[in-house]
């Protein structure tokens, strides 16, 4: 377990100097309140010590952040926007035609590592990126795809690095053998594995609180040693994850993350 330790220590340390940022931010932020703006959106002005140079930001169809950097003016920001104002207005529209038929919706809330974020979508001069949590996520951004098709196929690449580097963790753990892993978009099963020790993970996973997706790693990988869910195997998942009852409740309560995010 010694590297799981670890990584939680990188991520506390991580989230310190996160939390200090945004504690300057909020500071300089006192002095500069949210200002309605004309027309149909609102712009929210801020002072980054860290910029070097302006930078403006959809956060969502309506919403726009405005970055200063330290030399920059209030007015210097404001023709700063004024001189994007038809990129801005593209991305906007680009922004609400591109949400498509998901119950996830820009600006509202959804399950992410087991806490309920808001689905922040930015279109920075950059590029596209959904903000989850405490992750920044790149979207490649396919002009076919809805923007939450694009944040799907992110995800599961991100699934497919965190998952099976986990996989390999716990497998080493409990001293089994899988052949190969592999993150499905499955609509009604958290995981399965096959009689050849192949192990598949649903992408949802990230949607649930780690100790949640441990458990069903443990599930399938004791699947390796026993085939089935007779009293041997639940005697060995109890030992590997003695947590396990909790964990199948919270799947249970859960399974209409199965369903998201489309309709
Ligand atoms: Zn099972």
């Amino acid at each position: 377990m010694n590297r799981s330790a670890q990584t939680d220590f990188a991520s506390s340390a991580a989230q310190m100097r996160r939390q200090g940022v945004a504690r300057k931010l909020l500071k300089l932020q006192g002095n500069e309140p949210v200002r309605p703006h004309r027309g149909s959106y609102t712009i929210q002005y801020r002072h980054n010590r860290r910029a070097r140079h302006y930078i403006v930001r959809v956060d969502r169809p309506g919403q726009l952040t405005v970055t200063i950097p330290p030399k920059g003016t209030l007015q210097g920001a404001r023709a700063f926007v004024a001189n994007r104002e038809n990129w801005i207005r593209q991305q906007m529209g680009r922004m609400k035609i591109l949400e498509g038929e998901h119950r996830w919706q820009i600006g509202r809330q959804i399950l992410w590592r087991g806490e309920r974020v808001p689905l922040r979508v930015e279109r920075t001069t950059q590029g596209w990126r959904a903000l989850l949590g405490q992750d920044t996520i790149q979207l490649p951004w396919g002009k076919r795809e809805d923007i939450i098709t694009c944040l799907v196929r992110a995800i599961r690449r991100l699934a497919s690095e965190e998952l099976s580097l986990r996989t390999a963790q716990l497998a080493l753990e409990l001293g089994v053998e899988v052949r190969s892993v592999t993150i499905r978009d499955q609509r009604t099963r958290w995981g399965s594995c096959s009689a050849r020790r192949d192990v598949s993970l649903n992408w949802r996973l990230m949607q649930a609180p780690s100790w949640v997706s441990d458990y069903v790693i443990v599930h399938e990988l004791i699947h390796t040693r026993h085939f089935h869910h007779g009293p041997e195997y639940w005697q060995e998942v109890e030992v590997a994850f003695p947590r396990y009852h909790e964990a199948e409740l919270w799947l249970k309560r859960h399974a209409v993350l199965l369903r998201e995010p489309s309709q």
